[in-house]
Parts: C-alpha cells; structure tokens; sequence
C-alpha cells in the first residue's frame, strides 16, 4: 500500500481502501479512476471551479496510545477496521487541493517535499505536479492552511530551505504566523519556520475571514493549530470548501467528532469549528476537501448517527 499502483486496485478493495484512507463504500473505483489515480491525481468540477486533487503518499503512523486523547487504542483500532483500513498503524494520507479559479491557479498547502516519511512525497519526487499539468516554477498563488510541517515543507528544499515555488505570492493567515514565529513557539517546525519565512518576501498575512484573492475566503477553524483556516470557493452546492485539518482521518474523526487527535493543540476549540464547519457544509451540501482524506479526497459530509460519514466524491 506504499504506492499506487493499478495492480493495487485489481489486488483488493481493502488494499486500495488502506491507500486512499478512503471509509466510504469503493463503487467510485472504476477503471477508468484507478488510471487517474494512478498518475496520483485526480480532476473534478465544482460548478465552474476546476479542483486538482495530487496525492503526496502515506504515513504509516505507529500506534500510540495517545493519539486520541479521549479514546482507547482498541477505540481506535476498531475504528480502522470499521472503515475498511488497516489496524496494524494508522494509515494518514496528505492529499493537496489545487484549484482553477476565475482564471488562476491557486494552491492549498504543499505536500510533505518527501521530507517526513518515507512513504510521503510523491508530490515532489514522481512529479505528479506535472502529470497534472501544473509546473511549479508558474505557480503564483498558494494558500496555506496552517504551518504543520506535513502542510509546508514542501514550500522549501530539504537542506538549503530554498523556495521550491519561487514565483509564488504565499498568502498566511496573521494568527498562525504570530504564533509560530514567536520565538517561545518550539514546537513542530517552529525553528525552521522562524529562520526561514521572515526572510522570503512572497509571504504575505492576512487577517480574519476575508476574501484572500478573488474568489476564495478564508474562514477561520482555530483549535488544530491556533491560526488554523479553511477556505470557501462558490455558493450554495457549488461550494467547495478546503478544510485542511478540521480532521484528519474520516475513519477515525469524521466518525468520531469529538475524538482529539494528540495534533490539534486545543481539542474542544478543535471539536466546536469541526461540528460547527460540518453541519454548515452539510446544510450548504457543499463539496469539502481534507488534506488526510487519500484520494479522491473530496466529498460530501453527512450525518450518521452521533457522528459524521465521509462520502467521497464520484470521479468517472
Ligand atoms: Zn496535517
């Protein structure tokens, strides 16, 4: 399940499911998906909005007891299983969103740049970018969602910290760069962010809940990180919402709302946006993008009992 390849989806449903993190039901995987799939991407549209979903790998996390901080490992070894993935780690995909909006292209975070598991990278080193048709030297705007190092380090090179998308005009959200910039944030990617980005003229902060270029707002989803912010493209049901790490995996806390994953830094601010983000895009009946959904990565929210399902978007 480290790669995609189409023998992986002739081999199982299960062993794709492990792939894409998927906990939806599999009929989406058609032949002519998995060939998509393959080049690690997939395209689809929302009304007019173009979305480019590339995907970067897997993390095979090792179980730790305290990754949920309110449920048992057996919880969340059930959980996996339910979803049709494996138990035996915690399979967390990183799946990138592009967009083609009013004429632009616009980037939603960046992929791992194959420096955090070896699983992970794909979006860097096999080229997916331009399997999808995006070179990365033209790309001029990318949105960042928050400043984990899965979501930013592939904006920089592994050793040299040199720009990989040097034309590109990085847009932050002010809260989320205050906090990691502050020299007594030492957590995560804290150093590296604090003598890399102050010194890269392409970043500019904004603030709160505004329009960040034409046609995409920012909507602030604090808790995962304290400037955690997702962003809104559309109307009405051709919406598209990027919501970054309101969760991480749909088997685990799409299921499971009130679950705290270890990584959101405050669980009930994390837990009251992720409902509250939830119920608005099922009431919009907006389509939603998860940076740890796999591929297709993009879908519905429904209610389901206490918690929520994942239904992944059908690409033909
Ligand atoms: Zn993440």
């Amino acid at each position: 399940m480290q790669s995609i390849s189409r023998r992986g989806f002739v081999i199982s449903a299960a062993t794709a499911a492990a792939a894409f993190g998927l906990d939806g039901p599999l009929e989406f995987m058609t032949p002519a998906f998995a060939q998509k799939a393959d080049k690690g991407f997939v395209k689809f549209k929302v009304g007019d909005i173009e979305v480019i979903q590339m995907y970067d790998g897997t993390w095979e996390k090792a179980h730790d007891p305290g990754f949920v901080k309110n449920a048992s490992l057996d919880d969340v070894k059930t959980a996996l299983k339910a979803g049709g993935l494996t138990d035996a780690h915690v399979p967390i995909p990183f799946t990138v969103t592009a967009v083609r909006i009013k004429g632009k292209l616009v980037l939603f975070d960046s992929g791992t740049g194959a420096q955090l598991a070896p699983t992970a990278g794909l979006i860097t080193k096999n080229e997916v970018m331009k399997a999808a048709g995006i070179d990365p030297a033209k790309v001029e705007t990318i949105i960042v969602t928050h400043f984990h190092p899965d979501h930013i380090s592939g904006l920089m090179a592994k050793d040299t910290n040199a720009p990989i998308f040097p034309n590109a005009t990085i847009y932050v959200p002010a809260s989320e760069y205050k906090f990691w910039n502050d020299p007594t944030t030492t957590a995560g990617a804290a150093k590296r962010i604090q003598a890399v980005f102050p010194t890269w003229k392409n970043i500019k902060q904004f603030e709160g809940d505004k329009e960040v270029v034409p046609g995409v707002k920012a909507i602030a989803t604090n808790g995962h990180t304290p400037g955690h912010t997702s962003y809104q493209m559309g109307s009405g049901s051709r919406q598209l919402i990027v919501l970054g790490d309101v969760t991480n995996i749909p088997a685990l806390f799409v299921r499971n709302p009130s679950w705290h994953a270890v990584f959101d830094a405050d669980g009930p601010m994390a837990e009251a946006n992720r409902r509250k983000m939830f119920d608005r895009v099922i009431a919009d009946k907006a389509t939603v993008t998860g940076y740890h959904y796999g591929l297709p990565g993009a879908g519905k929210i429904k209610k389901d009992g206490k918690g929520y399902v994942f239904e992944p978007v059908k690409v033909a």
